[in-house]
């Protein structure tokens, strides 16, 4: 269990000021929990905080930024963007070079199991094109192309220790630095930080329609932002009418039929496998 009074991470996070510091906020559970590390005086601050919008993002998600996370970093007076997506590219749901779709859906193309469910599942681009691209458009717009290169810029990812596989070496003008996962925090301490600096308990951050969706929280949205669900539900209608093998769960039926369990898939999701590194549930 985290403590907070007193807390020394195992190992600390190594951090250059001569490099720009970008805190790349998946907006999700871990990002949330380094923003109040900074607040804390656990970590240094950066120069910005930036988030991608993905214009398909859940609901409880914005509203937690804007409620609990925005007022911290107006405090420490660090600037924190939101940056649409459609303000720095083109591209949404399809790669207009190969025409295929960028989420990575479930897909009985290849056929069904003896259980009914898909066979198949695509990789996922969005997350790169839609998160990771965008913030670098973004910052290249607002501070100048030369000005970061000159200076280099160390962008701060959230994954944590139990994540090993996300870890990606990075060097050049886009450094990759891991704060979590230098100071050996799992994604549970992450949770345990933020609940124990006085903010609630900060949701996964996720787009309303993505395949990578545990079942749990499927049931959850189905419940809580109805909303949204309905959202999900024409998102599968609206993919179908290009390619009807293309489900946004592994049943292969209607998300409104799809027979979720609580404790499904919560376990056995790849994200490595299926999210192409951008900054999704971070
Ligand atoms: S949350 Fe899912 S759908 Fe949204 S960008 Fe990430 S992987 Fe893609």
């Amino acid at each position: 269990m985290i403590k907070i009074k007193n807390f020394i991470p195992a190992r600390q996070f190594k951090h250059n000021p001569n490099r720009f510091n970008v805190m790349s906020s998946g907006m999700g559970t871990q990002s949330n929990a380094i923003i109040c590390m900074i607040h804390a005086g656990i970590l240094p601050k950066p120069d910005v905080i930036v988030a991608a919008d993905t214009e398909r993002e859940a609901s409880n998600v914005f509203e937690y930024q804007k409620k609990h996370i925005q007022p911290l970093c107006d405090e420490m007076n660090i600037p924190y963007y939101i940056v649409p997506k459609s303000q720095f590219t083109n591209v949404d749901l399809v790669q207009p070079s190969s025409g295929m779709t960028l989420a990575g859906y479930y897909s009985e193309w290849d056929g069904r199991k003896e259980n009914g469910e898909c066979r198949g599942k695509q990789p996922g681009y969005c997350s790169a094109r839609w998160k990771r691209e965008v913030i670098e458009r973004f910052l290249n717009k607002k501070y100048g192309q030369s000005y970061l290169t000159k200076r280099g810029v160390d962008m701060w990812m959230g994954m944590s220790l139990d994540e090993p596989k996300r870890i990606k070496v990075t060097t050049g003008k886009w450094h990759r630095v891991y704060p979590l996962f230098e100071m050996m925090i799992t994604r549970q301490m992450a949770i345990q930080f933020v609940e124990q600096y006085g903010l609630p308990t900060p949701p996964r951050s996720a787009c309303w329609m993505c395949p990578n969706r545990r079942e749990s929280e499927w049931l959850w949205m189905k419940e809580n932002v109805p909303e949204d669900f309905k959202k999900a539900c024409e998102h599968e209608k609206e993919i179908q009418k290009d390619n009807p093998h293309l489900w946004l769960t592994k049943y292969g039926v209607p998300l409104a039929d799809a027979p979720l369990k609580s404790n499904g898939m919560d376990e056995q999701l790849d994200l490595v496998q299926f999210c192409d590194s951008g900054m999704c549930f971070v």
